[in-house]
């Protein structure tokens, strides 16, 4: 294109100086006053000069900018040199020779101004080279970078023992630049920094997270099987439903560095335990968690933490490993299974009245026994932790067997002359000293008096009755009570030993147990006790 511009300018000032010579004969009739035009030419000259000075610069700037616009303004700068030659030119009486030199001047400028145009623009060619669609340099050849990339692939696909894909987009265009130093070493250098190669692999991300890569779909899927694996634990009573991730897990087919595919195991670990740096303890003999605690400058809870499976009753046997980092897994893994378990039924007691017993009296008839019942759970799991537990069906295996104990309602008979008259004697055959009196002392109620005696002395009925109770009751120790007929009942307490039985009639004054320390006592005494109508009243106001 700018070739063609330039001959057939030059074509132009060919024809222009066709036209010139014709006007010869008119100019030599006007060569007076050919001296002053010419320095006046010569005026013009320079200021043409300048200019092209001017267009060479802006040439150079336009040229890179745009090509045909640099065509059109150089169209135009010529247009007005040739314009301003021929104007003078033709309107002065010039001499042969020296029209002649005028004109080759102009188209020698013409010449300079057009060929430095056309070096400018084929000079500013260049090999590009892109680095994923970003400029990086340039080069002498267009061939040298593809073999370079060759090259380096080769070498990393040795090293790896595996066929490498280079991560980047490298290219090379050849394109117009300015004022570029080319560079081969520069390039190469900075090439051989920033390429990355790598292979492809499957990368697992969690919740759309990437986090490892593991080298195919095979490895990947076992991974997942291996991490359910670690959470289900079936026993001889569960029975596993469903064993899924709480997390979305997928994996994509990406360009990893080759140093980044894990195998299967470790992916699985830290998937599992959250981090690599799992450190465990192996249980040596008289090892208990508090010593392994301390060797390992750790707390009983952070290892129990550690050790989620740890049950509070599991002794440590050695041999035993312990995990000692919490660790959070990456993964949280649901496993929901079915699980039977045996539990007892307690049994009920059931009394039945019985009026051949007396009052106060009672007898098994039969003796308890718990049931037995089945019941099937549901119980969801997470990451082996208990997090919801359902019951599905509850099944009686053996009815409970209820324990029947005959009460007696017989009323105790008053034969004449035992009766009590409501009026009693002292309950023993001392006097002794009143330890603890009736009504509220350490906070309780006392329902009695204390009267401070040797163990082994006599203890009498306070009043004429029939003896209900004879033998070991609870705080009361060995206990003697006597029901006197009329409303009133006593209670004598702590006693070594008793003297009569159920059922007997006692006289008022007549011996009924030795005095002791049994039951809930803090020292040799007889507690003694009035009931009236069932409730106490104290005894020092009946005495
Ligand atoms: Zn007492």
């Amino acid at each position: 294109m700018f070739k063609e511009w330039y001959q057939d300018t030059a074509e132009k000032i060919k024809a222009q100086l066709a036209k010139i010579k014709t006007k010869i004969p008119t100019i030599e009739e006007k060569l007076p006053g050919l001296q002053t035009k010419l320095a006046q030419i010569q005026v013009k000259l320079s200021k043409i000069k300048a200019q092209l000075v001017k267009i060479k610069e802006n040439s150079k700037e336009i040229i890179h900018r745009n090509t045909n616009k640099t065509k059109l303004f150089l169209c135009d700068q010529g247009q007005k040199i040739r314009q301003a030659a021929t104007g003078f030119v033709s309107k002065l009486p010039l001499q042969k020779e020296q029209l002649k030199y005028a004109v080759l001047t102009v188209a020698l400028l013409l010449a300079i101004v057009s060929g430095y145009s056309v070096y400018a623009y084929y000079d500013s060619f260049t090999y590009v080279v892109y680095l994923d669609d970003q400029e990086v340099g340039y080069v002498s050849s267009e061939t040298l970078i593809p073999e370079f990339v060759s090259a380096l692939q080769a070498e990393e696909s040795e090293k790896h023992g595996t066929e490498v894909i280079c991560k980047q987009e490298v290219k090379v265009v050849r394109e117009q630049r300015k004022g570029i130093k080319e560079d081969d070493e520069a390039v190469k250098r900075l090439l051989k920094e920033e390429l990355d190669f790598g292979v492809y692999a499957y990368l697992i991300h969690i919740n759309d997270q990437p986090a490892m890569a593991v080298a195919s779909t095979e490895d990947y899927n076992e991974v997942l099987e291996k991490l359910k694996e670690i959470y289900v634990c079936e026993e001889d009573n569960t029975t596993v439903k469903s064993v899924v991730f709480d997390d979305k897990l997928e994996a994509r087919r990406t360009l990893v560095k080759p140093q980044e595919i894990y195998p299967v195991d470790k992916v699985v670990e830290i998937l599992c335990y959250g981090s690599d740096k799992r450190e465990t303890y192996l249980v040596s003999r008289g090892d208990s968690l508090w010593t392994i605690a301390r060797k390992n400058n750790l707390t009983v809870d952070e290892i129990r933490q550690a050790n989620p499976h740890l049950q509070d009753s599991d002794k440590l046997m050695p041999g035993d490993e312990l995990n000692l980092i919490v660790s959070e897994p990456l993964v949280s893994v649901v496993v929901t299974q079915e699980e039977v378990v045996k539990q007892s039924i307690p049994y009920q007691t059931k009394y039945k009245d019985d009026s051949s017993l007396y009052k106060g009296t009672s007898k098994v008839l039969q003796q308890g026994k718990n049931g037995v019942k089945e019941i099937k759970y549901r119980v969801t799991e997470k990451n082996g932790k208990e997090i919801k537990r359902e019951v599905l069906e509850e099944k009686v295996l053996q009815e409970p067997t209820e324990k029947i104990v005959a009460r007696g309602t017989k009323k105790v008979p008053v034969p004449a002359g035992v009766s009590g008259n409501g009026r009693f004697r002292w309950p023993l055959a001392v006097r002794g000293t009143i330890t603890s009196r009736y009504g509220y002392r350490w906070g309780g109620f006392h329902r009695g008096i204390d009267i401070g005696v040797p163990v082994g002395t006599a203890v009498l009925a306070a009043d004429s009755g029939t003896v209900t109770h004879a033998g070991w009751h609870g705080a009361y120790g060995i206990l003697v009570t006597i029901n006197h007929g009329n409303g009133f009942v006593t209670k004598y307490a702590h006693n070594s030993a008793v003297l009569v039985t159920v059922g007997q009639y006692v006289q008022k004054g007549q011996q009924i147990a030795r005095s002791g320390s049994t039951g809930y006592s803090t020292g040799p005494h007889l507690h003694f006790e009035i009931l009236k109508n069932g409730s106490n009243v104290n005894p020092l106001s009946y005495l």
